[in-house]
């Protein structure tokens, strides 16, 4: 088959200020407004505004792309990328979209999801998980309507050209080209998360009440570390700022807690005088969870809804014990992320300890193979 092409929704704003070099249009600064479902550029108005490269140096910038939407990292940035550039209106605003072939989009999005001085095993196992990923998205199933993916945490990290730091991460795309993990001849879902915190979570735990072979539960033993080293090779400097992620704790006043369930879920239950897991999975990740207040009880899950519920932004993970003492609630959790698949900080120390790529999927996705589809 030929490489695919992706397409990334990346940014949705009434009006995008963005650059062009090497389109078919002259170089320079312009504008994009929405009116009335259209789009407004240069006094005329459009259904559907494409701009084409002329060649392989033709990049774009946006103005003001917000990365990290709803996390503690969130924050705005410019953003230069390659390939087509399209606006098309989405909830009466205006969307850039960006469409690029698959090999080019994975080597942004291994850099934007982990530093490229990281292993080059660990980053192919990355390239390999990625395009796995984007493949199924374009081909068996979106989150969206309008495009395949979009460039936030929400599908994959998606930052432009920028974020392409070294020859790592273009490296592991290449000897990479085309490979994705199948079991019984269907690409995988291959799920990843930061930190499992010791043990990798069941599909059924955090989705559907179905599960995947290549995805179980087991013992990690290579992401309990503290090497800073290998860490900031895993982790961009945002997210250098959160440090402890295999264990952590986070402590709660009754009223804080109240206050962030009742903004969260938009429910008043009153004080809060309870959390009680009703289930968990094996890795201790609770399924669904009883919150009890003065003025009643909601029972949420699973293990999204439990995280945004109980933070301004995000618990960690949802593996976490209650304690409840004197007016405080304590909790004590494992891991970064719903710890499904691949973890990313363990297949980072496998990569430093010397395991190749086929090693390291094989120990996250048992069962399943690497393919090459092109
Ligand atoms: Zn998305
Ligand atoms: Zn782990």
């Amino acid at each position: 088959m030929t490489i695919p092409n992706i397409t990334v929704g990346i940014l949705n704003s009434h009006k995008i200020e963005f650059h062009l070099c090497g389109y078919d249009i002259d170089d320079g600064d312009y504008v994009v407004e929405y009116s009335n479902d259209a789009i407004s550029f240069n006094g005329r108005i459009y259904k559907e505004l494409s701009f084409q490269p002329m060649n392989k140096s033709s990049y774009f910038t946006l103005k003001d792309v917000t990365i990290g939407i709803q996390f503690h990292w969130q924050r705005q940035e410019q953003q230069t990328f390659r390939g087509k550039l399209k606006f098309i209106t989405e909830n009466e605003k205006l969307t850039a979209v960006n469409i690029i072939s698959i090999e080019e989009y994975l080597k942004s999005v291994i850099s934007s999801e982990m530093n490229s001085n990281a292993s080059l095993e660990f980053l192919k196992s990355h390239a390999v998980i990625s395009r796995s990923w984007a493949y199924a998205r374009i081909y068996n199933y979106s989150h969206h309507d309008l495009y395949d993916v979009c460039a936030d945490d929400h599908c994959q990290r998606y930052q432009g050209i920028q974020r392409i730091v070294n020859d790592n991460a273009i490296q592991a795309v290449f000897e990479t080209t085309g490979e994705v993990l199948t079991y019984d001849g269907e690409v995988c879902d291959t799920r990843y998360s930061k930190c499992c915190g010791g043990k990798t979570e069941l599909f059924s735990t955090c989705w559907e009440d179905e599960d995947k072979p290549y995805l179980i539960c087991k013992d990690d033993p290579f992401c309990d570390t503290h090497d800073s080293r290998i860490l900031s090779q895993v982790l961009n400097k945002y997210d250098m700022e959160t440090m402890d992620f295999h264990d952590w704790e986070v402590t709660y006043s009754q009223n804080e807690l109240s206050e962030i369930i009742e903004n969260k879920l938009h429910k008043n239950l009153g004080l809060i005088t309870n959390l009680i897991p009703l289930e968990a999975g094996p890795s201790g990740r609770i399924k669904y969870l009883r919150i009890e207040g003065v003025n009643g009880s909601i029972t949420i899950g699973k293990e999204l809804e439990i995280r945004r519920a109980l933070s301004t932004s995000h618990l960690k993970s949802s593996a976490f014990k209650v304690e409840h003492s004197n007016d405080n609630f304590i909790l004590r959790g494992q891991g970064w992320g719903h710890g499904v698949g691949l973890c990313q900080i363990g297949a980072a120390v496998m990569g430093e300890e010397g395991k190749s790529y086929n090693e390291i999927l094989d120990f996250y996705y048992p069962h399943a193979k690497i393919t090459k589809l092109y």
